[in-house]
Formats: structure tokens, sequence, C-alpha cells
């Protein structure tokens, strides 16, 4: 029988042409609020920690943050590509170490009409308390550092049968791109794929991917 795909993505940077931590640091905060983030790159908070200590620090009307969500912008053949994934029963998963609040005002009407798998930390804002994130501790895919395990995603469907075809850019998708069956990578992840001689596939839009999910 021929093997299943299952198509598993990471969203900021790579369904996001920009991340969101990256856009709402130039435009709404200050250099010592990124100090958590200096911590996590020295190794001393966690990638969960950080990231809620800085999106904490975001204390603007809730109506004019999600305005300014509204402008990232999207990888706009991933639309189509999830259409195509649903049409021939391709399961798709997001997984995000950010956050299901600025992930659903992007994208919530395609999860929802595709049957997209949103698997992220949840997040909750107030202008009282910036936006905060809580991790799926239930979720068969917690990891207590990132919030979800990528790599218990693509684990998971590959025990069910899956072949997986991963897509992703920055650190948390280095562990799923070493056992996912195909890579697309970009910026970091495209760099220490190389490094660790992981094989990957030219990815400048997910038209890439959908291309080489009609040829599988
Ligand atoms: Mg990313």
């Amino acid at each position: 029988m021929e093997q299943r795909t299952a198509l598993v993505t990471d969203f900021d940077g790579t369904v996001s042409a920009d991340d969101f931590f990256t856009m709402i640091a130039r435009r709404y905060l200050q250099p010592k609020d990124l100090e958590p983030w200096n911590l996590y790159m020295q190794g001393r908070l966690s990638h969960f920690e950080a990231l809620n200590a800085v999106f904490a620090e975001i204390r603007i009307p809730e109506a004019e943050l999600i305005a300014f969500v509204k402008t990232i912008p999207l990888d706009e053949t991933f639309a189509e590509t999830a259409a195509y994934c649903a049409k021939k029963h391709i399961p798709v998963y997001i997984c995000s170490a950010g956050c299901d609040y600025y992930i659903n005002i992007l994208l919530g009407g395609l999860i929802k009409r595709c049957g997209i798998n949103l698997i992220t930390n949840s997040g909750c804002y107030s202008p009282q308390t910036g936006l905060v994130m809580t991790a799926p501790r239930e979720s068969l895919f917690y990891d207590a550092k990132v919030g979800v395990s990528k790599a218990g995603v693509v684990a998971h469907l590959q025990s069910q049968g899956f072949a997986v075809v991963f897509c992703g850019d920055g650190p948390p998708d280095v562990r799923p791109a070493r056992i996912a069956q195909t890579v697309f990578a970009k910026k970091y992840l495209l760099d220490k794929c190389r490094e660790e001689n992981i094989i990957t596939r030219p990815f400048h839009s997910f038209g890439d991917v959908l291309a080489y999910l009609k040829e599988v």
C-alpha cells in the first residue's frame, strides 16, 4: 500500500512571512523588554519562559493589537496548499512555539475551513497583563521548554504510518527536521540542516511544497 503523507509546518516565519515576535518587538517594545530573549539565547531561560516574558510587555489597547496582527504578511500560497491537502485528505498540522491568539486572527477561517490541526500554546491578551501564553499541559505533545513538541507531532504521525513533510525556519524546528521524511527549510533552519547534513528541498514559498505534494 502506498504510504500516506502528512504535512507539519511551523507558523511564524514559515506560513507568515515574518515572526509575530520580531514585528511586535520592532513596533512596540523597548530593548530592555527583550532582555528575556537574550537570556534564552544564552541558555538561561527556556524558549517558552522568554517568549512569555517578552509578550507580557505588550500594553496596547486590544483593538490596536488585533489591527497590528492583521498587518503580518502571510505566504499567499499557503491557503491553496491547505485547500489541496483538504481535498486529498492529507492531514495538515500547524505547530507553533508561539500561540493561538495571533494565529487565529490571521488564519482562523482557513484553519476551520480546511480542518487544519493547530498545535500550540493558548494565548490570552489584556492591556493589563500583556499577552499571556499557557502551555497545553494535558496535550500528548506538551513540552516544558517550548510549550509544544513539534518533533512529538512528527513522531506521532510517523507511528500512525504517515510519511511527514515538515516545513520550518527557526530553532524549535531543528528536532522535527531531523526525523521528518521530507524537509522544507528557510533561514536559521536551512543553515542548521546544511550543518547537520539533513537533506532539504528548495523552499521559497508554499508553492514549492504544493508542487512536491502533487508529485508524491
Ligand atoms: Mg518559525
